[in-house]
């Protein structure tokens, strides 16, 4: 399945539910977090549904390590500082025990100066 019509995710990446944007292509959209831990904290997803991580296959390894290359370069551009004395926190939560409250696949993006509401 490439899309859950029940997804939260889905709908935001597909523009039907509103959401503030930070990038978007053909496979991957980001969007600041509606209740932010950190002065930078925004989401990426992939348009494609996969549930969580722990879903993921080696169809996957290109749009996986297109979202991580891509963190970066967005982290800058949301006013997160340069490594080292910048750089952010990447937590891609991974089922109940894992923190993970929506089930489509997600990277945090976390970063700015401390301290942090959470972590
Ligand atoms: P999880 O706990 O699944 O890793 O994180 C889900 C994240 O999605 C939470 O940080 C939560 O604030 C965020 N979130 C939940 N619903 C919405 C929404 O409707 N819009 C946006 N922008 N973020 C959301
Ligand atoms: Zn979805």
């Amino acid at each position: 399945m490439s899309v859950d019509e029940n997804c939260l995710f889905c709908k935001i990446a597909a523009g039907k539910i509103p959401s503030r944007k930070v990038y978007e292509d053909d496979h991957i959209y980001a969007f600041h977090d509606i209740n932010p831990w950190a002065p930078v904290h925004f989401l990426m997803v992939p348009k494609l549904h996969i549930p969580s991580l722990a879903q993921a296959g080696p169809e996957h390894e290109a749009l996986l390590g297109r979202m991580l290359v891509l963190a970066p370069r967005l982290a800058l551009e949301q006013g997160c500082k340069p490594y080292p004395e910048g750089g952010f926190r990447v937590v891609i939560n991974t089922g109940d025990e894992g923190g993970q409250e929506i089930h489509h696949l997600h990277v945090h993006v976390m970063g700015g100066p401390r301290p942090w509401l959470r972590g």
